[in-house]
């Protein structure tokens, strides 16, 4: 459904974030964009959802198709029209405004106020927490609240494909599970999501293909069964070790930095 080919993203004008990026994501899949940070996964998110310009970036190359129409000259309003609605990282939900507020601005797209109604409260059963505190400021919410405020908003779009960039950042293991089941839910009911992670597991626990982004471009493209079932890929590109938990990087360094004592040691340095 969703097509990213050869993609090149720059910033004002001259910092190269993102090149030879191409990507798929199928109609009600689910695809996990993986990488450490800085990698370019958030440019990739902006460039097909249209939000590049917001952030003086420029798509210079490839092309992004839905359904096999060009959407990469299109303005954002336009692509949410098409039912392709972007979650950001760091949520960006109206601090100021209640939930429900915040809810019906996720509506703005569409007319059809019957089924909007029906949408409002599909989303107050997936999110009980979100109908309990709908009179609240959206500010008074918790870390984890918020991100289902912001994925909540996104589905008052009536989304067919959900771009999630970073859902689980900040939130504890308990608030990630949540987060986790309602992906599952979200697209069992027919969403296909394409979610930007530097939380592997989780996110190749929902995803049936994962990508992984190395400065700028994509360096590993493999079905998330597999990529959990390489050891080399997730010590190397995932930072996990074998049990799933993330490798503790700084004290990798320490050791590293021993072993390069005790070598220059023995050579007498
Ligand atoms: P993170 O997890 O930190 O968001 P990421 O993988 O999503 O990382 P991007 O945010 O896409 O990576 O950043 C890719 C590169 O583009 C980085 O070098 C970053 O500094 C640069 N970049 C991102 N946004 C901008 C911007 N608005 N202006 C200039 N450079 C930017």
């Amino acid at each position: 459904m969703l097509s990213v080919d050869n993609i090149e993203v720059v910033y004002n004008g001259v910092i190269r974030a993102v090149q030879h990026v191409s990507l798929k994501v199928p109609d009600g899949g689910v695809v996990a964009l993986l990488g450490a940070n800085g990698a370019g996964k958030t440019s990739v998110l902006r460039a097909i959802s249209g939000l590049l310009g917001m952030q003086r970036g420029k798509l210079i190359g490839g092309t992004i198709t839905l359904d096999g129409e060009r959407i990469d000259k299109l303005e954002a309003s336009q692509i949410v029209k098409r039912r392709l609605v972007q979650v950001p990282e760091g949520r960006r939900i109206f601090g100021s405004l209640t939930v429900e507020e915040n809810l019906r601005a996720g509506g703005y797209s569409r007319n059809d106020r019957v089924a909007l109604r029906k949408t409002f409260d599909q989303v107050m059963t997936l999110f009980p927490v979100l109908a309990e505190r709908r009179k609240m400021s959206a500010g008074y919410l918790s870390g984890g609240e918020q991100q289902m405020l912001a994925i909540g908003r996104a589905m008052m779009a009536a989304p067919r494909l959900l771009l999630l960039d970073e859902p689980s950042l900040g939130l504890a293991p308990v608030i990630v599970q949540q987060i986790r089941s309602i992906i599952t839910q979200i697209n069992s009911e027919g969403t296909a999501i394409l979610v930007v992670e530097q939380n592997a597991t989780m996110a190749l626990s929902v995803a049936q293909h994962g990508y992984i982004m190395k400065t700028g471009e994509i360096v590993l493209d493999r079905s998330a069964a597999e990529m959990m079932a390489d050891d080399q890929v997730k010590r190397f590109y995932l930072g996990l070790n074998e049990a799933g938990g993330r490798l503790d990087f700084s004290r990798l360094k320490d050791k590293a930095v021993r072993l390069t004592e005790r070598t220059e040691r023995k050579a007498g340095v």
